[in-house]
């Protein structure tokens, strides 16, 4: 689950970490408030999206004045004036492909004269379970350009749960952005903030692109981007609170209700499959056949046939699918389920695209006929391999 800037500078703030003052501004007509309270002589207005890259951005429809989706301002009127023009737009940037984000709400900070800017990161490095940090000197700046062009001004390690935080942890950071004196002590107490944050909250990733020293000399978290375990916010209230459903896709927020293992994806093949391992297996095969799948779903283990139904809907519900692969190795699962399911969102929302349906292992006889028996025009496959080539060509010819 990811949340807005102005989000993590709050929890930022909450934990002592050095963030500017700010206000989030949901109406035009609160801008100019908001801004006021703020103490100048520079202000920054910023959108807030579930999106990096939003400084290099451009909007769907420019209009003359416009800039990026993070703009500084001399003055109030300056101020609530760019907070004015964003609002409503949508902003399109290297991360929100090119749909690009409606913009509903803008935050204004207290603006920083800027010295230097890193990049800082903590996340969960999944070879050694451990959290890392990952930093660079390169502040500001696609973190992924410098790790394939420079890497060697990037520095990563992970933390032994066993010792947790230490000081030298801070100081190897320090050292590598080439703090000195004062910095240095701020950069050990910041850096035990965030890790103690992080490991708190349950968090995959906390990324402060940039972190600066102010022309005051000081550490400022300048940007902050958060996205936590979504397995672990039942026990967060304070963090679930902070979901903004309009940021999401909304297949996958659909999906979610029904506790649906369900991700979004660009393709044109459309995937119901029980079972992680055979979910991600069979998108290997669509695209091994020239394809591209539409969508991850793994329907799991005790699916009923309302869940499959609901499943089938959102799947047919992506004006990209052209074809359907439904691909069960029925265990736990019943094909028998998965067939009605079928036939149950085809009664109600009808089929326009091919469909290819393998099914294997428990109650597959009865799965074949309940599809046999229907009016659901099904191509029948015999294994991954055939239901793969049998969509690819039903959808490319
Ligand atoms: P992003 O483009 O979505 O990553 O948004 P950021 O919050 O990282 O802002 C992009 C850039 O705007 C930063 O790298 C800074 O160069 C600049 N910027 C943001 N806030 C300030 C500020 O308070 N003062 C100054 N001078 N520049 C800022
Ligand atoms: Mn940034």
């Amino acid at each position: 689950m990811n949340i807005h800037e102005y989000q993590a500078k709050a929890l930022l703030r909450s934990y002592g970490a050095p963030v500017s003052d700010g206000r989030a501004v949901l109406r035009a007509e609160e801008a100019k408030t908001a801004a006021g309270e703020l103490d100048g002589p520079l202000w920054v207005v910023k959108a807030q999206i579930h999106a990096g890259g939003r400084g290099k951005g451009t909007f769907k429809e420019p209009r003359a004045g416009d800039g990026g989706g993070v703009r500084l301002a001399k003055s109030v009127e300056e101020a609530a004036e760019e907070a004015k023009r964003m609002l409503g737009q949508t902003l399109v940037t290297k991360q929100t492909g090119p749909a690009g984000k409606q913009v509903n709400r803008v935050y204004i900070e207290d603006g920083s004269g800027i010295e230097s800017e890193f990049y800082l990161a903590l996340l969960v490095d999944r070879v050694t379970s451990r959290i890392s940090f990952v930093c660079s000197t390169e502040g500001g700046m696609d973190i992924e350009e410098v790790a394939e062009t420079t890497p060697e001004k990037i520095l990563s390690f992970s933390i032994d749960p066993a010792t947790g935080y230490q000081p030298f942890h801070g100081r190897r950071i320090a050292f590598m952005l080439g703090l000195e004196g004062q910095q240095i002590k701020q950069c050990v107490k910041l850096m035990g903030i965030l890790y103690r944050l992080f490991l708190e909250k349950d968090m995959e990733m906390l990324e402060i692109n940039p972190l600066i020293l102010t022309d005051k000399g000081e550490l400022k978290c300048l940007d902050a981007k958060m996205s936590f375990d979504s397995n672990a916010t039942y026990r967060h209230a304070d963090i679930a609170e902070l979901r903004d459903v309009t940021e999401e896709d909304p297949k996958e927020l659909e999906a979610s209700k029904y506790d649906l293992n369900y991700i979004a994806l660009d393709g044109e093949i459309g995937c119901m499959v029980n079972g992680a391992g055979l979910a991600m297996a069979t998108m290997d095969i669509i695209k091994l056949y020239g394809a591209e799948p539409a969508n991850f779903l793994d329907v799991g283990g005790g699916a009923t046939k309302e869940k499959v139904t609901e499943a089938f809907k959102i799947i047919t519900s992506d004006d990209n699918v052209k074809g359907i692969l439904v691909n069960i190795f029925g265990g736990i699962m019943r094909c028998d389920v998965i067939a009605e399911g079928v036939v149950a969102a085809v009664k109600e929302v009808g089929l326009t695209v091919p469909l290819v349906v393998r099914l294997e292992g428990t109650n597959v006889e009865k799965g074949k006929e309940i599809l046999n028996n229907s009016d659901v025009d099904v191509i029948a496959a015999d294994d991954l391999k055939d239901g793969a080539q049998k969509i690819v060509k039903a959808v490319k010819g």
